[in-house]
């Protein structure tokens, strides 16, 4: 199937002019059209635009860029210019909000040739772990269509697996592209904070926010990071760094490295299938030569609570902008502002969203915020502090990406805290702003996907991307393919 082709792949056909963009755009909206009515995972279809810019690309193009002519879905939270965008939330759905500009991520994606299809499920502006408050409702995992995909970005991870595209944009606050990934086991990419831009993609957490991407291999991911990595004017948070070139170092392999595994993230509580497919990873890495040693990181029982003070915080203060009068979801005329308010604010956001915002209102008022918001972010300094330590030693950490592979829908809808902590492995290292990977390294005997997470220093993407593939090289698991129809 053309659509199950990886980016490298499908790229040396299209230089050699042994397959077209258009007959590759045509090979996933035909993949979308027959497989999403069951997994759900593609919220806003763009196709006939997506045909055009194919088209283009094959009469004009030479294809020495390697994403030119490919197509691709973003999560619905960038904002593409005259392409519905609704962070799958009422607020923005009820009116279709279309934003008159691209995201950076989106502007340089055109500009390297990528072909984009639309948009992917989302949970409500990314406050999730299973796509399940998305008002689009749920994206069905596509190895087992009663689990969940993951979330927040479960409808990006659902179409790379299903090739329906051949890689998907997503977002990352506290593991939302690492998760999604290991469930439908893909490879997700969760970038040093400030790696990307996050201009023009709508916030959650704003310290937390990272824009990242969904792939069938490291290399794929690899060569995205190479197109959307970088300095932009446009966020000030994006880091004056060189962007090395992350294609060359890929296959210098692990002999040399030393890789830590941190007692604090195999604990009691998570499935033992998970601990042995992590364990049996590391193992698989020293025999292609890495060091791996035991670390400590003591600070990271308190992640999950110090992440959802700060979180819910950011997200009160960045939901603000929604007050049903400049666009979005609206009512009718009221008495009063506060009144509009209420009725424009309550009609459209949806119940995760509330909690957020009144946790986060709450943590900040006079009164609490020293109690609870300035008390999480010393939490944050020390959660740091850990990584900084650790990496004096290690070259990079492995660890598990979720405690379980996907879970059943409904399974934790009446109780989020047990939500909340689906993100025990991943959100420390958003605390931390360090970059991490998600890729597959297993089955549970459901037939169920597990990943393994790399982490590494700040703006060492260069050394996970590098580790990963080698690991990827000498496993099948990314390789495996669930039947669709
Ligand atoms: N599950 C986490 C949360 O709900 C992470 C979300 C995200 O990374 N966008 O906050």
């Amino acid at each position: 199937m053309l659509s199950s082709l990886t980016i490298a792949q499908a790229h040396e056909k299209l230089r050699k002019k042994e397959l077209s963009s258009v007959e590759l755009t045509k090979a996933c909206i035909e993949t979308i059209e027959k497989v999403d009515k069951t997994i759900n995972a593609v919220v806003h279809r763009n196709f006939e635009r997506a045909l055009i810019e194919a088209k283009k690309a094959d009469t004009q193009g030479t294809f020495d860029q390697p994403l030119s002519g490919i197509p691709y879905l973003a999560k619905d939270v960038f904002c593409e210019e005259g392409v519905p965008t609704t962070a799958c939330s009422n607020m923005l759905r009820g009116k279709d909000y279309v934003p008159p500009f691209d995201s950076t991520t989106t502007r340089r994606l055109k500009a390297a040739g990528a072909i984009s299809m639309g948009k992917a499920n989302t949970d409500e502006f990314t406050m999730g772990a299973s796509t399940e408050t998305s008002c689009f409702g749920v994206t069905k995992n596509p190895w087992d269509r009663t689990c969940v995909a993951g979330g927040s970005s479960g409808g990006s991870a659902a179409a790379v697996t299903a090739d329906e595209c051949l890689f998907a944009l997503g977002t990352d606050t506290g593991g939302s592209i690492r998760q999604p990934a290991s469930f439908c086991g893909c490879t997700g990419l969760k970038v040093t904070y400030g790696r990307t831009s996050r201009y023009g993609v709508m916030s959650m957490a704003s310290s937390l926010d990272t824009i990242g991407t969904l792939a069938k291999t490291v290399e794929d991911a690899a060569i995205i990071l190479q197109t959307i990595a970088g300095r932009d004017p446009l966020d000030g948070t994006t880091g004056d760094v060189p962007v090395p070139d992350y294609l060359s170092s890929l296959r210098k392999g692990v002999k040399g490295m030393t890789i830590g595994l941190p007692k604090e993230y195999f604990i009691k509580g998570m499935s033992p299938e998970v601990e042995t497919a992590v364990r049996t990873a590391a193992k698989e890495l020293e025999k292609l030569g890495a060091k791996v040693v035991d670390i400590s990181l003591p600070h990271s029982s308190y992640a999950i609570a110090a992440y959802y003070v700060i979180c819910p915080s950011e997200v009160s203060s960045n939901m603000a902008r929604y007050d049903g009068l400049r666009y979005g979801h609206s009512t009718e005329k009221q008495d009063n502002l506060i009144e509009y308010y209420i009725r424009a604010r309550s009609g459209g956001f949806g119940p995760e969203v509330k909690r957020r915002i009144m946790i986060g209102t709450y943590a900040l008022s006079a009164g609490y915020y020293d109690a609870y918001y300035r008390q999480a972010q010393k939490v944050r300094t020390l959660i740091r502090q850990d990584f900084e330590k650790a990496f004096e030693k290690v070259n990079c950490i492995l660890t598990p990406v979720a405690p379980t592979p996907a879970f059943t829908i409904g399974a934790h809808t009446d109780d989020p805290v047990q939500m909340y902590l689906e993100d025990i492995f991943t959100a420390p290292i958003n605390l931390a702003g360090v970059p991490g990977l998600s890729i597959p390294c297993g089955f549970s005997k459901e037939g169920l996907p597990m990943g393994l997470q790399l982490i590494g220093p700040q703006w060492g993407e260069e050394t996970i991307l590098r580790a990963g593939y080698a690991f990827e090289q000498a496993t099948e698991w990314h390789s495996k393919k669930p039947t669709l129809k």
